[in-house]
């Protein structure tokens, strides 16, 4: 068996381990006679499974008792809608900050159920910066401030918080989640679909502060009410099983193998270090984002010849680095150097760039 390299912006690399366990425990989980895939979600043994899921986000996340963890399904972009239709309901307004497709998405949703103010945007330059923000530009009375943390596409990251004062601050952490400490206590509510750091795809992390559930609009449907999920341990109907279970897997990877979040970070960021450091001292690639906010998880970046960038990727490919191949929208490359990239996977990368600009010069 070879293993690839797998640099795909989502669904991504899961850890080695992880997916490991998830084959040993496949036909018979822990003597149950059965497959995770095959229980009731009201049997006890899935009971515990999705409980131990639960204390695990909360104790490595550090979320504190205020809020609700609901595990939902409709990936982040459901979340694009349930957020104004239950959130949005006190002066029907709110600020969006657009650094990206998905945060544009996010505005644009809201736009549909209430008055969606664009506080800034940084798409006069393809995204490639975070925008500075003037307080004077935010609605004094929104009912929330919405951010995208990481922006997988365009590869940038909200390294200082905006200060929104009592306006609830949502973000959207779907590319960045469990990637380094994160103080839930800044936000109303965050949330990330699970399939770039945490899990297969089918499963969607809501963690909301509970003075903020239960005023959802009338014509709010009944599954898109946090309401619903939030008093039915997100067992109003039947759950991604399986994808609880692996990121059940993973968190305990996180905990137990990597040391936690700030190890996570240290590994994170020693990997992000060498790929922008080679970046920057290269004379045929370059980094497409501003130094200060560049991502730890999403690096794009180009040699600004589309030939020799494609080229590269169909190199890269056939060398064993897959899924190199940057978004339509910004051209170039991307790696995506999520949790489970080890790090002699960049090490290689990097050499493999180093030859390839020898061997095109
Ligand atoms: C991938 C992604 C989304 C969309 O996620 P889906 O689960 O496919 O709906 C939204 N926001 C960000 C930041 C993403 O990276």
């Amino acid at each position: 068996m070879s293993r690839v390299y797998n640099f795909s912006a989502g669904p991504s690399m899961l850890p080695e381990k992880v997916l490991k366990t998830a084959a040993e425990e496949m036909l018979d989980y822990k003597g149950s006679g059965q497959s995770v895939m095959e229980m009731s979600h009201r049997s006890k043994t899935y009971q515990q499974i999705f409980d131990e899921t639960e204390a695990l986000l909360r104790e490595v996340m550090n979320i504190p008792d205020n809020y609700k963890v609901l595990f939902l399904q409709g990936g982040a972009s459901t979340q694009f809608a349930m957020i104004p239709l239950n959130l949005m309901n006190k002066n029907n307004k709110a600020d969006f900050v657009v650094t990206g497709q998905w945060a544009k998405k996010a505005y644009k949703e809201a736009a549909r159920y209430g008055t969606a103010n664009v506080v800034a945007s940084s798409e006069d330059k393809t995204f490639s910066y975070i925008p500075k923000l003037d307080k004077a530009t935010f609605t004094p009375d929104a009912d929330f401030f919405h951010i995208c943390v990481n922006n997988t596409i365009y590869g940038t990251k909200w390294n200082t918080l905006p200060e929104t004062g009592d306006v609830p601050l949502i973000g959207d952490i779907s590319s960045c989640i469990l990637s380094e400490p994160i103080d839930v206590t800044k936000f109303g509510m965050l949330y990330a679909g699970a399939q770039k750091n945490m899990a297969p795809a089918g499963v969607t992390i809501v963690i909301i502060r509970e003075d903020l559930i239960g005023n959802a609009m009338d014509i709010t449907p009944t599954m898109l009410n946090y309401s619903t999920h939030s008093e039915n341990g997100s067992m109003f109907n039947t759950p991604p099983c399986y994808c609880i279970y692996i990121a059940k897997l993973v968190l305990e990877w996180i905990k137990n193998d990597v040391g936690g979040l700030e190890k996570m970070k240290e590994l994170n960021e020693k990997k992000a270090r060498l790929l922008y450091d080679f970046l920057d001292s290269s004379e045929m690639f370059r980094g497409t984002v501003v130094a200060e906010d560049r991502s730890l998880m999403n690096v794009p970046f180009v040699t600004g010849n589309d030939e020799l960038d494609a080229k590269f990727v169909k190199e890269a490919t056939a060398a064993g680095f897959v899924n190199l191949k940057g978004h339509r929208s910004v051209g170039g490359m991307r790696a995506s150097i999520y949790n489970a990239m080890p790090i002699e996977g960049v090490e290689k990368l990097v050499d493999f760039m180093k030859a390839f600009e020898a061997a095109n010069k």
